[in-house]
């Protein structure tokens, strides 16, 4: 395991012994979201990646020397991470590009990004003997941990979603048996009730950025970029932004290796997020502080990136100025689009707000923030069975035949194959 050295604010660079604070620094508030870090150091004496790559585990469990999690205690048994990154080369020859990846997380065990976040805090709930573990979320969040926890007999899971989220999300939540709310308001006032009601109770919080092992959770999706690609990272990684965890996760960890000397270089991170939901977007292109962004309406068919005000503005600001990235947005009309033309030039089939990434690409050279000789990564946060209503609007084509051979050789005839 890593050892922690500090809890570091985000906004005030405030610092915390471990065990001082739980989730967001008292000075700043819920905008001081905080690093987990360690002593680089002393972790680079002590793990080389050769040797970790020679790990039998394919999950995310193999960089436990990068993660806050000890050697012998117990972790949630699904098999989250060490998902598939596809070379796409339809996706490079269509933009002209050299080199063109996708990294499929929606084949997590529960079909998202979220599952590696979820693990990482069900850890530490265990750990800390917590008996009631509680999210707030659009969907994906929530099924992650209902879940991962369902093989947890001593954790019981309370969601708070709102009753909008997809229909596939809220089956998943109830079949893992969570206890489920369904709030009738938007994921910002379920992200509000659930935190009142777990500090009043003293219950264990996952929710999104207020949780600092959530960053650390969704950092291994950049471990495994690089070891994937044999730790030669791509010029530029897109991804979908809602909150803004996901893309701190991913700049925390291309950050770690690179502080280990493991990659000579951060990629630039592009953050894709809907026009009807642009509050990073927006906060970027005005040069805001991450302090004075405020609650904004959002509204998008990808309902994985609807945030009001997105909770790890702090990080996901940092992410993108850091690495000399950039957010971007995209219409739903372009979201909805990208779901079969990802699928069909990559065999990657991904929900709304993981096409997202895909339509921000296109976006991305239309606009010059990626050149020609670039490579690329693009992530897909979730698997597209999660939202068969959002595919089906994306899609037409198919024809109706009656059970004759004759009507089969017609439409054969149609489809040109005949
Ligand atoms: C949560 C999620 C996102 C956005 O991640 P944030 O951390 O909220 O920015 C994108 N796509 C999918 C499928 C998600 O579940
Ligand atoms: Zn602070």
């Amino acid at each position: 395991m890593a050892e922690i050295t500090e809890l570091r604010c985000v906004i005030g660079g405030c610092r915390f012994a471990p065990d001082e604070v739980e989730y967001t620094c008292p000075e700043h508030g819920e905008a001081g979201t905080l690093d987990v870090l360690y002593d680089y150091a002393a972790l680079s004496a002590s793990v080389d990646r050769d040797a970790l790559s020679a790990s039998q585990l394919s999950n995310i469990w193999r960089y436990r020397a990068l993660l806050p999690v000890d050697s012998g205690s117990r972790v949630p048994p699904a098999a989250v991470g060490w998902t598939p990154l596809y070379e796409a080369p339809r996706i490079a020859d269509q933009f002209a590009l050299p080199r063109v990846w996708v990294k499929d997380d929606g084949a997590n065990p529960t079909g998202s990004l979220k599952d590696r976040a979820s693990a990482l805090v069900l850890a530490q709930a265990l750990q800390a003997e917590y008996k009631i573990v509680s999210a707030a979320s659009t969907g994906n969040a929530a099924a992650a941990l209902a879940g991962l926890g369902a093989a947890l007999p001593e954790i019981d899971v309370l969601i708070f979603v709102p009753a909008s989220a997809p229909a596939a999300k809220i089956a998943q939540l109830l079949v893992y048996g969570a206890l489920v709310l369904l709030v009738e308001g938007s994921y910002d006032d379920a992200f509000e009730l659930c935190m009142e009601i777990c500090q009043d109770q003293g219950w264990y919080i996952r929710n999104t950025g207020v949780n600092p092992f959530t960053t650390e959770g969704k950092k291994t999706v950049a471990l495994e970029i690089a070891e994937q690609l044999d730790w030669q990272v791509p010029d530029v990684v897109t991804v979908s932004v809602g909150d803004g965890s996901i893309i701190s996760g991913i700049h925390k960890g291309f950050q770690d290796l690179a502080e280990l000397g493991w990659i000579d270089r951060v990629p630039r991170l592009i953050g894709v997020q809907a026009e009807g939901s642009a509050a990073l977007a927006d906060a970027f292109a005005a040069g805001l502080a991450p302090e004075a962004m405020a609650r904004q309406p959002a509204n998008t068919i990808a309902d994985s990136i609807a945030a009001e005000l997105p909770r790890d503005r702090a990080k996901a600001l940092r992410a993108v100025r850091q690495t000399g990235g950039a957010f971007l947005t995209v219409s739903d009309d372009e979201i909805l689009a990208a779901i079969p033309r990802l699928a069909q030039l990559s065999g990657v089939f991904a929900e709304p707000a993981a096409a997202a990434s895909f339509a921000g690409l296109g976006r991305a050279l239309r606009i010059g923030l990626v050149d020609k000789d670039e490579t690329v990564c693009l992530v897909s946060t979730g698997n597209g069975l999660k939202d068969i209503d959002g595919a089906r609007k994306s899609v037409t084509g198919a024809l109706s035949v009656p059970p004759e051979i004759a009507a089969v050789k017609t439409a054969l005839n149609e489809f040109g194959v005949l």
